[in-house]
């Protein structure tokens, strides 16, 4: 199984998606059920059906983990509501940040919650065939769910009459092997139907119109697996832990400059701060700088990002997002302007071609940041960084272009001074970047 810590958190921080302690057997699903799994699926078909299993999840606040942060029963409802002859569920478990484990921890260290949450989510949109799509490399993680898969269809949980009901629930898993932007939800669903990964205009929505052109509800693993507690008497307590809008947990990634870097099922609306200490907070012989948070396309805040509530409305108000759920601790070692220009970089390479403002700008925004690392930049790089940048949003075709611009943009926010040392010093103050004198005629001194 992926070697990754599983971090303590504090007793009062409720677990809902990692077992504590955790299942011996993963895939052990008569252990599973003793433990509580299906029982929201049973509640589902025997007690609540389609009706009560979407206000329950309306209620509860329950909101798509992965980026967008839509919220999960209107998003049920739509797909419902859609005239349509055929439905799909899709678990989007390709988890594109390369560096970020925590999906493909979750699918190996808790399958049955997953296939539970998409199940129930198939029973209420009205869909018989479920899809978890996982990234190829993730090996541990498909034999584990093909295992539990086939278990919970041995013993009536999924497949032709789950639980005697007559209802179909079938599920498949599908290793996908792409780019970064196949984590995208439309460019997954294109990826599954095997045509070329390019997101499209929304609306119309996956839900309204997606795989194969049917609608189609599509969630990030965690999204699925908050569901079976839900349904089984948490709702209420789910509904209380968090910000506004964003409710129940999250797991998140926490590495760099921290003493015992590891993933964590935190409360949305803690602290940074809380959820940084949880990884052992930053070592005494360490001087926190910034923190990168919502993995490549994610912002860089600075030290004071520590007491950002960690929700989707506050981290963009700070100028960064829940992106791939991680928190990279920047101390004193790392530049903050190199490693803006470098995710710049590796966000306009992967960006698919699709549109000019995308594929040539993040391109020239990435220069630009390339230029002050070298100590090259242009008299006026800081405004072309901030008009590209607005310019590349406001052209917006998918959520990558819209994020891409983020992390030159918070170090243009946060970090001036560090900005000022490259430009007008010629000097990289974490001793990084070899910025060099600039002599040419009209050159920045
Ligand atoms: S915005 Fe960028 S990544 Fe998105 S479709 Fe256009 S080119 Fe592709």
């Amino acid at each position: 199984m992926t070697d990754a810590r599983i971090l303590a958190t504090p007793t009062r921080w409720p677990r809902f998606l990692l077992p504590d302690p955790p299942a011996a057997v993963p895939m052990d699903l008569e252990a599973a059920v003793q433990a509580g799994a299906f029982a929201g699926l049973r509640a589902a078909v025997l007690e609540l059906g389609a009706e009560g299993v979407m206000q329950a999840i309306g209620e509860s606040g329950l909101r798509g983990r992965g980026g967008a942060g839509v919220s999960t029963g209107e998003k049920w409802r739509a797909c419902a509501g859609a005239e349509a002859d055929r439905r799909y569920v899709v678990v989007n478990a390709y988890q594109a940040d390369p560096a970020v484990l925590t999906d493909r921890i979750l699918l190996e260290r808790n399958p049955y919650a997953v296939l539970e949450g998409a199940a129930v989510a198939a029973l209420a949109v009205g869909a018989s065939e479920v899809i978890v799509a996982v990234r190829v490399e993730a090996a541990d993680a498909i034999r584990i769910l093909e295992s539990a898969v086939a278990a919970a269809e041995t013993a009536g949980y999924l497949g032709p009459d789950v639980l005697g009901s007559g209802i179909q629930i079938d599920v498949t898993v599908r290793p996908l092997q792409g780019a970064y932007m196949l984590g995208e939800e439309t460019v997954l669903l294109k990826g599954l139907e095997g045509k070329r990964g390019q997101p499209e205009q929304q609306p119309p929505y996956p839900t309204t119109r997606g795989l194969f052109g049917k609608p189609t509800l599509i969630h990030d693993p965690q999204t699925f697996a908050a569901v079976p507690s839900i349904l089984t008497g948490e709702a209420a307590r789910f509904a209380e832990i968090g910000a506004t809008a964003s409710r129940g947990t999250i797991l998140v990634q926490i590495s760099g400059a921290v003493a015992r870097p590891g993933i964590a099922e935190v409360p949305l609306g803690v602290t940074i701060r809380e959820i940084v200490d949880v990884a052992g907070g930053i070592p005494a012989q360490r001087r926190l700088k910034g923190l990168l948070v919502g993995g490549p396309s994610g912002g860089i805040l600075p030290a004071e990002g520590m007491d950002v509530s960690y929700d989707q409305a506050s981290l963009e108000e700070a100028g960064a997002y829940i992106g791939s759920g991680s928190i990279v601790a920047l101390d004193q070692h790392s530049c903050v302007v190199d490693l803006a220009a470098v995710l710049t970089r590796f966000c306009a390479d992967e960006a698919c071609g699709k549109t000019i403002p995308c594929r040539i700008g993040l391109r020239r925004l990435a220069e630009s940041g390339a230029r002050i690392c070298e100590g090259q930049p242009r008299g006026d790089e800081l405004t072309r960084i901030t008009d590209l940048s607005s310019d590349i949003v406001e052209s917006a075709l998918c959520d990558h272009e819209r994020r891409s611009t983020l992390a030159l943009q918070s170090v243009v926010r946060y970090f001036r001074d560090e900005l000022d040392a490259h430009i007008v010093r010629n000097t990289c103050p974490a001793g990084i970047c070899q910025p060099k004198a600039d002599t040419r005629a009209g050159a920045v001194s």
